[in-house]
């Protein structure tokens, strides 16, 4: 076993106003979904994302099923989606009733494959759910394309890519609506939390009365519909307001990490790089590998080998079409190939250099064993 402190895969790095907001929702008693820090929140990550709304929400998920619920989605719909993510999305939109239909990822980014997007629309299709996966956006245009040519909506599962840029622009801001998370090991972080963002006042409005039990402010106790409280707590916002002050930072942080493993790892044989499209501003929510055949020791082995070395990994996801709840019986080579290959080494922002340097001295040293 080896000596050196145990490296994790993501810690958040709370190092701004944090504790200080934290402690003014307490001393003001202020700790509920009421209070200045949530609609400081909103808008100022709506806007950063250039969105005109945010409406903040308990965690990721329900920010899912609340755009989908916003939209009235439910049984009969269908919404296309890449299976290559976290099972999240697919839940989010199932909740409704409404079915998720999983499509391929392309080979160069890992994300959605415009191509695939096509054959899969049925006169049933209501919306398409991009996904930007560990920190890289989606190929936005062909997808509004289609979405355009076929009257379907466009949506963005931003989870995992905050301040991400497609062709400039940043996501959030690339779609009719999108979600954030904003858990531990995400980007910018509530504890538990996260948002939609959207320019559509009509559905801004109805986002917020879903998630407040369904009601409106002149009559507290008039539900005309069944709703949830899908709220996110001042303290909750106060955190994130203090992290959102560090985003360029954080962003700055992960970015200078992955040039760091770039420099480290390129050119060792069967080690696939993570992408970074020449339209792309990748923000590395994870710095992603892919073991291939030719490394010599399978995805697990070097999972196994980097855990006695006392370094956290994670294997990519499982394609969400192949889950029990889901399972489709479909064959999408290559969600289900990066699935198999794909390593997500320690990437959080309080990575020091002399961490990274002991994972790729590790990383390398297994490849003289092979
Ligand atoms: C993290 C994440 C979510 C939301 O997760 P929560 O833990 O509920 O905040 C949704 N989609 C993707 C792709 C994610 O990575």
């Amino acid at each position: 076993m080896s000596e050196h402190p145990f490296i994790h895969v993501a810690e958040p790095l709370l190092a701004g106003n944090e504790l200080k907001y934290v402690t003014d929702c307490v001393e003001s008693n202020w700790i509920s979904s009421l209070g200045k820090y949530v609609q400081d929140f909103e808008q100022q990550f709506a806007a950063y994302c250039g969105a005109r709304y945010g409406i903040a929400t308990a965690n990721g998920t329900v920010a899912i099923h609340l755009l989908a619920a916003t939209l009235n989605l439910g049984p009969g719909d269908e919404v296309i989606m890449p299976s290559l993510t976290f099972v999240a999305t697919a839940n989010g939109i199932h909740y409704t009733g409404a079915t998720p239909v999983f499509v391929d990822s392309e080979t160069e980014t890992w994300n959605i494959d415009p191509e695939t997007v096509a054959a899969a629309i049925t006169p049933r299709t209501k919306a398409i759910f991009a996904v930007h996966l560990y920190g890289h956006p989606a190929d936005m245009d062909p997808l509004r394309d289609i979405a355009e040519e076929h009257g379907l909506l466009l949506f963005e599962d931003a989870a995992e890519a905050h301040g991400a840029c497609y062709k400039g622009k940043r996501t959030g801001g690339l779609s009719d609506a999108a979600i954030f998370s904003f858990y531990g090991n995400k980007i910018i972080t509530t504890g538990e939390g996260g948002i939609i963002v959207t320019d559509n006042e009509e559905w801004a409005k109805r986002a917020f009365f879903l998630e407040n039990q369904g009601r409106y402010n002149d009559n507290p106790y008039w539900h005309p519909e069944l709703a949830y409280n899908y709220r996110m707590t001042n303290i909750q916002a106060a955190i994130g307001l203090a992290q959102f002050e560090q985003i360029d930072e954080l962003i700055a942080i992960r970015r200078r990490n992955a040039d760091h493993y770039r420099q480290r790892l390129s050119g060792i044989k069967g080690l696939t790089l993570p992408p970074e499209a020449p339209w792309a501003t990748n923000v590395y929510w994870m710095y992603s590998v892919l073991i291939e055949d030719d490394f010599g020791l399978s995805r697990d082995e070097v999972r196994t080998q980097l855990r006695q070395a006392n370094i956290d990994s994670r294997p990519f996801f499982y394609p969400v079409h192949t889950l029990p709840m889901y399972n489709t019986g479909q064959s999408l080579p290559v969600a289900e190939s990066l699935s198999a290959k794909g390593l997500n080494l320690p990437s959080g922002a309080t990575l020091t250099p002399e961490q990274i340097d002991y994972v790729c001295d590790t990383l390398t040293n297994l490849t003289n064993k092979r």
